[in-house]
C-alpha cells in the first residue's frame, strides 16, 4: 500500500510527492521543487531512499540539492536529460529570471528508462518513457497510482513549446502508453489536482 503526500512548492505550484510504503520512516520523493521547506520539515526524521525526477525542468528540481545533501540520497533521471541538472539553460531556470534564480545541482546518480522496474520503499515502480513535454519525461506507476509529471494533467496536457518538446511525441506517449493503463489508475500530475486514466480518456480535450 502506497501512502502519498502532496506538497505544492514554488512559484509554479509544482506538486512534490512524498511516498511511503509499509514503513512510515522510509520514503521517496518525486519532483522536489523550489522552496521545499514544508517538505524538508516532513522528512526530518525519515530515511529518504531516493529522489525520482519525472523530468528536469527547473520547477521540479529546485529542492533537489538541499534534500540530497540533507539525506544523502541518490537522484534518478532519464538519460536524455542527464546534463540538465548541471545546466541552468537546459533546465529552463535562466529563461524566467523573475520566476526562478539559476538552478544547478550535481548530475543524477542513476538513469530511469522505459520498462525499468525500481524496488524502493518495499514497492515496485514501473518506468514509462513519455517524451513530448521534454525529451526525458517519464511517468512512474506503482500499483494503481501513476505519477505523470508534466505529461498528463487533469483535462490538460504538458506544453510542447519548450526546448526538446514535440507535440506528436506527447500525444504518442499519452495515447500509446498512459491510456493503455486501466480506467481506475489514479493520476498524480506535476501541477494541479489528481485525476484518473478513465476520466482523462473520456474527457481530456487535448487527446482524441
Ligand atoms: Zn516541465
Ligand atoms: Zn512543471
Amino acid at each position: 500500500m502506497l501512502n502519498i503526500r502532496n506538497f505544492n512548492l514554488g512559484p509554479l505550484q509544482t506538486n512534490a510527492y512524498l511516498l511511503t510504503g509499509a514503513d512510515p520512516a522510509k520514503g521517496i520523493i518525486i519532483d522536489p521543487g523550489m522552496n521545499p521547506a514544508p517538505l524538508v520539515r516532513a522528512i526530518q526524521d525519515m530515511e529518504i531512499e531516493a529522489i525520482l525526477l519525472t523530468h528536469a525542468h527547473f520547477d521540479h528540481i529546485g529542492g533537489v540539492d538541499e534534500i540530497r545533501k540533507l539525506k544523502n540520497c541518490p537522484v534518478y533521471l532519464h538519460a536524455q536529460e542527464s546534463d540538465w541538472l548541471t545546466n541552468p539553460k537546459l533546465n529552463g531556470s535562466l529563461l524566467w529570471p523573475s520566476v526562478s534564480p539559476p538552478i544547478t545541482t550535481d548530475p543524477a546518480e542513476f538513469d530511469l528508462d522505459e520498462g525499468q522496474k525500481l524496488e524502493l520503499i518495499g514497492q515496485t515502480f514501473r518506468v514509462f518513457h513519455t517524451p513530448g513535454h521534454s525529451p526525458g519525461s517519464v511517468s512512474l506507476l506503482c500499483e494503481n497510482d501513476l505519477f505523470s509529471g508534466d505529461v498528463l494533467f487533469r483535462l490538460s496536457v504538458g506544453r510542447t513549446d519548450l526546448p526538446g518538446g514535440r507535440e506528436r511525441d506527447l500525444l504518442d506517449s499519452i495515447k500509446g502508453k498512459l491510456f493503455k493503463l486501466g480506467d481506475d489508475v489514479t493520476v498524480y500530475p506535476g501541477h494541479g489536482p489528481r485525476t484518473s486514466i478513465g476520466f482523462e480518456r473520456s474527457n481530456n480535450p487535448y487527446v482524441s
